[in-house]
């Protein structure tokens, strides 16, 4: 396959960007007119660094949000399998030469009991996390799947199982998406193939090809549900955001779709960090690539993570985030502990969190500042997949589906496992989002729908 990341291109688009404020304007309605942005164009919007400008370009990713998207936030939580590592990647705590940490990977009965406690929190949607290593192949992590799916803790269920691990080949991508995975993630961490080798110093996740090419042998397997990244921090944070685009651009020329998901991690605090410091992204330029991202990719899902303290997670839910994690614990076996989350011991895990409240706590907070916490994985299992991008552009398509589906579990958590000041909280929700809709069967159906869970019946969606 011909490379798709020309770092001459990328560089060539970023130092002729031209970001007057007219051609910003312009940019930024195009994105509000529903219209990807072209790498020239998502140039610019990185290169406009006046303070105006910027904010402009935040008010236009709030638009874009509030124009297309609405007030859902899909709530899920990272469930790590195992710690084991063969690579040296300079960032991470995991890597083969720490010595320092503790390798653990879940036997069958610590994962039974590890999703148990998430379901009675009332987590319906997991991600799992692995090392690389040998023993997490792709039976043992179509294994790991097929547990999760199974285990059931009174009312509870894990309705969707993400996947985030390291590349396989084409062979071990057919193996795990007979599991029924929902989205296979992996992360570029660096679209720079030079710094991406200088941060990757062993193992096979060196080779940048493999990775880089890793979701084009998923699509070959038929898993065309994928979630791209970069670790914001090993380099120019502008390379990255375009490498992204061209990532995107990628899928949509060659398989039609794009990524259902882009993640933008940034570098924390690990256990034996090792990275040169000169790339760290400013809490101001995250916001804003956020932001900028928004509206270069206006129909693609962006995952923000606990790695993000409350305070800009707040600030980047008003871009149009779609998903966050909640009542995060990355400690190996952390869920089913029974003491509180206490401090984090830094040698234990993969890096430092910055959001530990819990999933009743976001949710709390989620519902005061009248977003609509979701749980759900209705799209996928009725086969419609790229909700994301029919939420997009299918007319009607959110309030016919996403909202209802949205509000509906919403009131399963609040009958199974809100505490009861959350329950009023919900439902007071539930009841001004239902006094805003249209006087129509619709309606009439969806309040059907929401008394059949009161009364007990559950897993119900359109
Ligand atoms: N081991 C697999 C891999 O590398 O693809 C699975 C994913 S790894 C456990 C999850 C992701 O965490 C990595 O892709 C990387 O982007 C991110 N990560 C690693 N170290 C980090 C750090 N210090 N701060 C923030 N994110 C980090
Ligand atoms: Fe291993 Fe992934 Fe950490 Fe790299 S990022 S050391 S591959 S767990």
């Amino acid at each position: 396959m011909k490379p798709f990341i020309d770092p001459e291109e990328i560089w060539g688009f970023i130092n002729n960007a031209k970001p007057s404020k007219e051609r910003v304007r312009g940019i930024i309605s195009k994105s509000l007119d529903k219209q990807r942005l072209t790498m020239e164009e998502t140039a610019v919007l990185v290169q406009a660094s006046d303070p105006g400008l910027v904010e402009e370009i935040k008010e236009g990713a709030k638009i874009l949000k509030e124009k297309v998207y609405g007030q859902r936030i899909v709530l899920f939580a990272p469930l790590y399998i195992g710690n084991l590592c063969i690579n040296k990647c300079a960032y991470c705590g995991f890597k083969s030469t720490n010595k320092a940490i503790r390798r653990i990977t879940l036997t069958n009965e610590d994962l039974v009991a590890q999703v148990k406690a998430l379901e009675d929190a009332g987590q319906k949607r997991l991600i799992l996390v692995y090392g690389e290593h040998p023993t997490y192949d792709a039976r043992f992590i179509a294994e790991t799947v097929r547990i999760v799916y199974s285990v059931h803790s009174g009312p509870g269920e894990i309705r969707r199982v993400n996947i985030n691990a390291a590349p396989m080949d084409i062979d071990g991508f057919r193996i795990i998406k007979d599991s029924k995975i929902g989205t296979y993630q992996v992360f570029q961490e660096t679209y720079h193939e030079e710094t991406y080798a200088k941060v990757h110093l062993g193992g096979i996740k060196r080779n940048y090809e493999w990775r880089l090419t890793a979701l084009d042998r998923a699509q070959e397997a038929g898993i065309d549900d994928v979630g791209i990244g970069a670790l914001f921090g090993l380099y120019d944070w502008r390379f990255e955001v375009l490498g992204l685009v061209r990532h995107t651009n990628h899928f949509e020329a060659v398989y039609n779709v794009g990524p259902h998901t882009i993640s933008f991690p940034r570098i924390q605090y690990a256990s034996q960090l090792n990275i040169d410091k000169s790339h760290i992204v400013s809490d101001a330029e995250f916001t804003r690539l956020v932001a900028i991202l928004r509206l270069a990719v206006p129909y693609t899902g962006l995952i923000l993570t606990a790695r993000e303290p409350a305070s800009i997670r707040d600030e980047i839910l008003q871009f149009g985030v779609s998903q966050i994690d909640g009542g995060t614990n990355i400690e190996m076996g952390g869920y089913a502990k029974q003491e509180q989350a206490g401090a984090q011991d830094i040698d234990m895990e993969q890096f430092q969190i910055n959001d530990n409240r819990s999933l009743n706590e976001i949710m709390e907070e989620l519902i005061q500042h009248d977003y609509i916490p979701s749980f759900c994985t209705s799209c996928y299992r009725r086969g419609r997949t790229g909700e994301h991008f029919m939420e997009f552009s299918v007319p009607g398509f959110i309030k016919k589906f996403c909202q209802p589906n949205a509000l509906l579990t919403l009131a399963e958590y609040l009958e199974d496992y809100a505490p009861e000041a959350t329950r009023v909280m919900g439902y007071n929700l539930i009841q001004k989002k239902l006094a805003e809709m249209d006087e129509d069967s619709f309606k009439n159906s969806l309040t059907e729908k929401l008394d059949l869970v009161k009364e007990g019946k559950r897993d119900l969606y359109f």
